[in-house]
């Protein structure tokens, strides 16, 4: 199993200071985003990456988790012992490679915050970690789209974040390493001013990670730079064997000079470790990605096509859906209305909703002018039923009523003089109306979901300097 890895970072053009830390080592790389004035940022990232690099001692995803969380608890306690840094936080995103109960190696990702892990196989980026923000909980919601997230007011505020709580939770995910993949872990100052399709076309282009990161943050910087930006392209050179580490030959005289103001910040200071300080940034000589050009408009237009069509599928699946659930909702109600005079049951919703229109379930034999007026506004509009039982059951009631007011000698208040009102309705007569005792099922009030959004108990808001 052999991993190359490449990390860069930078202020930015806005910020005054750089609250991020990032970490390569042979089997562990993390970013963190640091939160909170007063250096706290700075303290809870660096803090963060020293505590999880010297707590990841064996091998394994629950040693990881337990290294984010020995992170957090000693981010949580630093803050509580200074005053000038409390409320200080920050996110961690780490990836680190770890042995699977058979022998076999796995990586494992964890995320807490809004840092995220991308992966890049053969030219399509996948985002492996999910954000704990509001952005991304309103996204999840469906209440916004992901345009809408990726450009939202609010997308700064996190609801999860390392050292703001005695404890944390933190979210694993296992990958599984494939030979050509790249991994990329960044900050949100990138993937704020970097799309997720561009950050892929970089990575296929520059084949040498530190290459690609630091032209990731260029890039970044470029688009605007409003933040801390920071990110570590992790590589999967060869999947198989023992773990090793890439050959890197320093060579550090052919960066492109638009790098010069790239710094980086790197809190550990043992093990087989990268920083990307100049003196000991290597790297090799920058090579497309793209090995022969003559497969290349072929492949490209492979994939065009294939995501073409994926994309009609998916649009097509989406319309069935849609068109589907309308009609579920036009069809699938009653309601108790009229037609021409008579009280009848429909089957689907008052009016009509697009092409969907109501069709005629049962004729009651009842005129409108015998319904009791109390309820003959709610029947020219259309009481709506939820089910076909409970639109018998209310027709019933109106029997019941209607025969009580005959037996007891009361007309209905609105008969036309000289209706022949022993007539209707037949049941009266028969007793087949549902007797005074029996108790219908009551109509009318079916549960209407609201839609709630589960609010987080604590809301971090990123501090000016993040
Ligand atoms: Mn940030």
């Amino acid at each position: 199993m052999r991993t190359g890895a490449g990390g860069a970072s930078d202020v930015g053009r806005v910020r005054n200071a750089n609250q991020d830390s990032w970490l390569i080592t042979d089997r562990l790389w993390a970013v963190a985003d640091g939160m909170g004035g007063h250096q706290g940022g700075e303290v809870a990232s660096q803090v963060t990456i020293e505590v999880l690099a010297d707590r990841f001692d064996e091998f394994t995803a629950d040693a990881l988790v337990a290294a984010a969380q020995a992170a957090n608890s000693a981010v949580h306690e630093r803050a509580s012992e200074h005053a000038e840094l409390r409320g200080m936080g920050t996110t961690l995103c780490a990836m680190a490679l770890v042995d699977t109960d058979d022998d076999a190696r796995t990586f494992c990702v964890i995320n807490i915050g809004d840092s995220r892990c991308y992966r890049w196989r053969d030219g399509l980026m996948t985002q492996i970690t999910r954000d704990h923000s509001l952005v991304e909980d309103m996204r999840a919601a469906g209440q916004i789209t992901e345009a809408e997230a990726a450009v939202h007011p609010h997308r700064n505020i996190v609801t999860r974040a390392l050292g703001i709580q005695p404890d944390v939770k933190v979210d694993a995910f296992d990958v599984v390493p494939v030979a050509g993949d790249r991994y990329v872990l960044c900050s949100d100052g990138l993937f704020n001013e970097v799309s997720a399709d561009r950050i892929g076309a970089t990575l296929r282009r520059l084949e040498d990670p530190r290459d690609a990161a630091s032209e990731l943050v260029r890039q970044a910087n470029e688009a605007g730079g409003r933040d801390n930006v920071t990110c570590v392209v992790v590589d999967v050179i060869d999947a198989t064997g023992a773990v090793s580490v890439a050959d890197a030959p320093v060579d550090s005289s052919d960066r492109p000079p638009d790098l010069a103001g790239i710094t980086t910040a790197l809190a550990v200071d043992e093990g087989p470790i990268e920083s990307s300080d100049r003196s000991e940034r290597s790297g090799k000589r920058r090579r497309a990605v793209d090995p022969d050009p003559a497969d290349r408009p072929t492949v490209r237009l492979r994939r065009a096509t294939w995501r073409t069509a994926g994309f009609v599928v998916l649009l097509a699946a989406v319309l069935g859906v849609a068109v589907a659930a309308v009609g579920w909702y036009a069809r699938g109600s009653y309601f108790v209305g009229v037609d021409g005079d008579q009280v009848t049951v429909f089957k689907g919703r008052p009016g009509s909703v697009l092409w969907f229109d109501p069709t005629v379930e049962a004729r009651t034999g009842i005129t409108l002018e015998q319904v009791p007026a109390t309820l003959r506004d709610a029947v020219v509009s259309g009481k709506q039923q939820s089910s076909r039982a409970d639109a018998d059951a209310y027709v019933a009631r109106m029997r019941t009523v209607i025969c009580t007011d005959l037996e007891n000698g009361a007309k209905p208040a609105t008969t036309v003089a000289g209706a022949p009102t022993s007539t209707l309705p037949s049941s009266c007569a028969d007793g087949s109306g549902p007797s005074k005792g029996s108790t219908a099922p009551t109509s009318g009030v079916t549960g209407s979901k609201v839609p709630t959004t589960k609010r987080p108990s604590t809301t971090v808001r990123h501090t000016g300097t993040r």
